[in-house]
């Protein structure tokens, strides 16, 4: 990221678009903040978690608190690894080295260096990743037999010690059964509570706003009774499940207009998303330039002036989120300006194409410079308070030929969608209509269900 300069002074003829009058809050910021952050987060810890065990007793499951909490582990292909061996199972921790595992193990820096030094491969062991499991085997002498390096449920490798003193290099790889489920969801308060309560993964919800994220404002559009309903896939490995794979269709039903989307594999095997009739669901803009489960949905801006007490027009859309939101750049396009004024504190205005701008409000942090070139879901900066604000939120003004614009209500008149090429149409057709008959199909079925298709 770029180091993010604050000027001193006003920058003039800035439009103000925060009409409410309240004393001025004037925060300095340090563009340093995220990086302490990332710095905060990767402090060294030494603890290593280690488990001694013959080969017959079954592998103990992942504590909850790992990133990968999901994920069990099921039984690896054990008859590679010779029997009488002694094994040693550690679980890489945020702040362990190479070098501290292998002493936790039995080693020295010396077997360490002998096994990272014979091969490509084994060079890339000296960068962990937390929740990954090393897995040494110890011969009768006391010498590193083998190293499994388990990256995941699916795929780990495998370092044998050879006669000639190094190390070969295998990998093996395990492919999941696919099974197809069905999940359905009625929103009560908001969509990501939907989701968990339909049995949703967080992941899955992130990819289901994703997908109508052109369409649908998941923070301010989402109305009590909105639904959605999903076909996805489910990744099983020896009958334990291990994750969720990629939404095959989706329908959500937004204050009674139901929208739906289905996933299509282009001939170069590119998966994109697009309506039944082959419209692309990615638009030139995203409905919210924020991600919703950080919005507060009972934001609620006082609009009356303090001093003369009546309603001012108001003229953007104000999420309130905590301090240090990322924001996210609508569309793709160019920053013409980014800068600090009394009223607006630190924002960004950014061109689309030549008829449309977006303008971010009050950030607290600013990522971006005028001139630069800038692609939608990019970070452009973070929400704050700065400028004329009460509380930390971002206002988002959507503006056409000038003239400020509701997002919701000009979808048809921005630029066109992408849309299936009418050659590729009957591909189209062929590979998408059995899953949304399949999307379909539930509706009739008692919700919930995981059918028994395996693809
Ligand atoms: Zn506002």
């Amino acid at each position: 990221m770029e180091p993010i300069e604050i000027p001193k002074r006003s920058v003039p003829g800035q439009p103000a678009g925060v009409l409410t009058f309240f004393p001025k809050v004037h925060i300095f910021l340090a563009g340093g903040l995220l990086s302490a952050l990332i710095a905060a987060t990767s402090l060294p810890s030494t603890q290593t978690e280690s488990h001694r065990h013959t080969l017959s007793v079954e592998l103990p499951k992942l504590e909850a608190s790992l990133p990968s909490a999901e994920i069990s582990w099921p039984e690896f292909e054990l008859d590679l690894i010779t029997p009488s061996l002694r094994e040693t199972e550690l679980t890489v921790k945020s702040g362990d080295t190479l070098s501290t595992l292998f002493q936790r193990a039995g080693f020295t820096d010396k077997d360490m260096y002998g096994l990272v030094n014979s091969g490509r491969e084994a060079k890339k062991l000296a960068k962990l990743f937390p929740g990954r499991k090393l897995i040494f085997s110890v011969n009768d002498e006391g010498k590193l037999q083998s190293l499994v390096h388990r990256i995941d449920a699916l795929r780990s490798e495998i370092f044998t010690a050879t006669e000639a003193g190094g190390y070969e290099y295998s990998m093996i790889e395990k492919k999941p059964d696919i099974k197809q489920a069905v999940r359905t969801g009625a929103i009560k308060s908001s969509l990501y509570k939907a989701g968990l309560d339909a049995g949703l993964d967080e992941d899955l919800i992130m990819s289901l706003a994703g997908i109508f994220g052109w369409d649908v404002d998941f923070a301010l559009d989402i109305r009590k009774g909105d639904s959605f309903r999903i076909l996805y896939e489910e990744k099983f490995l020896d009958g334990q499940r291990l994750g969720s794979g990629a939404i095959l269709a989706a329908e959500f039903t937004n204050q009674g207009t139901t929208l739906q989307a289905v996933r299509y594999l282009d001939r170069n095997g590119e998966p994109q998303y697009y309506s039944p009739t082959g419209k692309a669901m990615r638009k030139a803009f995203l409905r919210a330039p924020l991600d919703f489960r950080r919005i507060s949905s009972n934001f609620n801006p006082r609009r009356l002036h303090p001093i003369t007490k009546t309603v001012r027009p108001h003229r953007g859309i104000d999420y309130a989120a905590d301090r240090g939101t990322p924001v996210w750049a609508a569309g793709d396009g160019k920053i013409i300006s980014s800068g600090y004024t009394e009223a607006n504190g630190n924002y960004v205005v950014i061109q689309h194409g030549s008829d449309v701008q977006t303008k971010y409000l009050h950030l607290h942090t600013r990522a971006v410079k005028a001139g630069a070139r800038i692609r939608q879901g990019q970070v452009i900066g973070t929400v704050g308070s700065t400028g004329y604000s009460t509380a930390p939120h971002l206002h988002y003004e959507f503006l056409l030929d000038g003239v400020h614009r509701d997002p919701r209500t000009i979808l048809q008149k921005l630029p066109k969608v992408v849309s299936i090429e009418s050659s590729e149409l009957q591909r189209f057709y062929a590979q998408t209509q059995p899953l949304m008959a399949q999307l379909e199909q539930t509706t009739t079925l008692a919700s919930n269900s995981t059918s028994s298709t395996k693809l």
